[in-house]
């Protein structure tokens, strides 16, 4: 297993409140001292570099909240050995700030967008924001944070209508962005129940009887979990990331270190070592080193089959970075 992958929640907070990560109503933040800082994610950065990791994503909550985020891509495009950092956004702010990001050395953005009806996203993210978002994402084409990716979750209820996902996956027909249909994870008690997930298999059903016959493609990102296919006559491709109905353990080459200062070695696993304890005792480089290379050593032990309280533990998305 060649663990080269971090993703990092800068923040636990959010300017959207999604039914299935965030959900108005239900959500203790985490005290802004508990957060790390950036000279201590600059500082682990550097050590996970030395342990092999070359892509760094940021994420959260919403990254772009975090203030001063374009400072912390530039100091982390500069550490040694990280070959690219990107973001993960829900995009409503990114029209004034993709180019900053972009000068500031991130390579590309993955943005959150789970419909394309400007009622059903605000019934999903309990926000009116669907127009910042498009503008967002076209910002990010034009300063070329390329390949653009659209995540998308489908959740029953929700955005499950043919000509909801057909208006999602319509994104790629026009734009050279890569739509990526995510199956929808059950967290905990105060999101969506496990029952709101719908198979990917699903969605291309849905796919391929409004456009056609998808075809298979190599789009990029190969050692991530997503496959990807390509409507006839289309600019993009579309993507299917299925965490559900298929197991991807295997071939997981990343880690997460969540807002509060853990690292997760498995989404799914509730397994986690407090690096922030470690950092704010003192603790040397070498010893950091070792701890770190221990747990990427042991990675291959934490998966979503042996997580200790079966197949989907109770997390929080949002702090621990999706
Ligand atoms: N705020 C940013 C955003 O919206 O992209 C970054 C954080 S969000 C937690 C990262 C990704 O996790 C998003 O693409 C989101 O759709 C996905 N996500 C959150 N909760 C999920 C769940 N329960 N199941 C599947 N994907 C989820």
């Amino acid at each position: 297993m060649n663990v080269n992958y971090l993703r990092i929640s800068v923040t636990d907070r959010c300017n959207l409140r999604c039914v299935y990560c965030n959900p108005l109503g239900g959500c203790d933040f985490i005290g802004h001292e508990e957060i790390l800082t950036f000279e201590e994610i600059h500082r682990l950065v550097g050590l996970f570099a030395e342990c092999g990791i070359r892509k760094v994503r940021l994420t959260g909550g919403e990254p772009l909240v975090r203030k001063g985020i374009a400072q912390l891509v530039r100091q982390l495009a500069a550490v040694s050995g990280v070959e690219e950092v990107s973001l993960t956004t829900n995009g409503v702010l990114l029209a004034q700030m993709a180019a900053e990001l972009k000068a500031a050395g991130a390579r590309r953005v993955n943005i959150s967008v789970d419909s394309m009806d400007r009622a059903g996203y605000e019934r999903i993210t309990g926000f009116d924001r669907l127009p910042s978002v498009v503008e967002g994402i076209h910002k990010a084409i034009e300063v070329g944070l390329a390949p653009v990716r659209i995540n998308s979750v489908i959740v029953k209820g929700f955005n499950d209508g043919p000509e909801q996902i057909a208006a999602l996956a319509a994104m790629s027909i026009h734009l050279p962005v890569a739509v990526r249909f995510i199956e929808y994870c059950p967290t905990g008690t105060q999101t969506r129940p496990a029952s709101s997930y719908i198979p990917n298999s699903e969605v291309r059903r849905m796919i391929e009887r409004e456009f056609g016959l998808l075809s298979p493609v190599l789009a990029g990102d190969i050692d991530g979990p997503a496959v990807y296919f390509k409507a006839p006559n289309s600019a993009g491709t579309i993507g299917f990331i299925s965490g559900r109905s298929s197991l991807f353990c295997q071939t997981c080459n990343r880690l997460r270190l969540t807002s509060d200062g853990k690292i997760r070695p498995c989404l799914y696993s509730a397994c986690s070592f407090d690096v922030k304890a470690m950092l704010r005792r003192g603790a040397g480089n070498e010893e950091l080193l070792a701890f770190l290379k221990a747990i990427i050593h042991e990675k291959s032990r934490y998966t979503r089959l042996n997580s200790p309280g079966g197949q989907f533990e109770q997390f929080s998305m949002q702090s621990i970075g999706g």
